[in-house]
């Protein structure tokens, strides 16, 4: 499964939810996340999805926009 596929889970337990749109730069795909451990959702670039953290439980970066 690709990591921007919907349902995609990382290695930190970050899932994919959704495309949402492109980010406010105009260059990445903005995706929809949620956190499998504390239910949190947030955005993250496309590119970064693999890489992500939980901004709320595991101290990641805020959500993209
Ligand atoms: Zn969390």
């Amino acid at each position: 499964m690709k990591r921007t596929e919907p349902g995609h889970i990382n290695v930190n337990g970050q899932q994919t939810i959704e495309l949402v749109g492109k980010s406010s730069h105009g260059y990445a795909n903005l995706y929809k996340m949620a956190c499998t451990q504390c239910g949190h959702e947030y955005n993250a670039n496309g590119c970064d999805i693999h890489i992500r953290k939980c901004p709320k439980c595991q101290k990641g970066k805020p959500s993209s926009q």
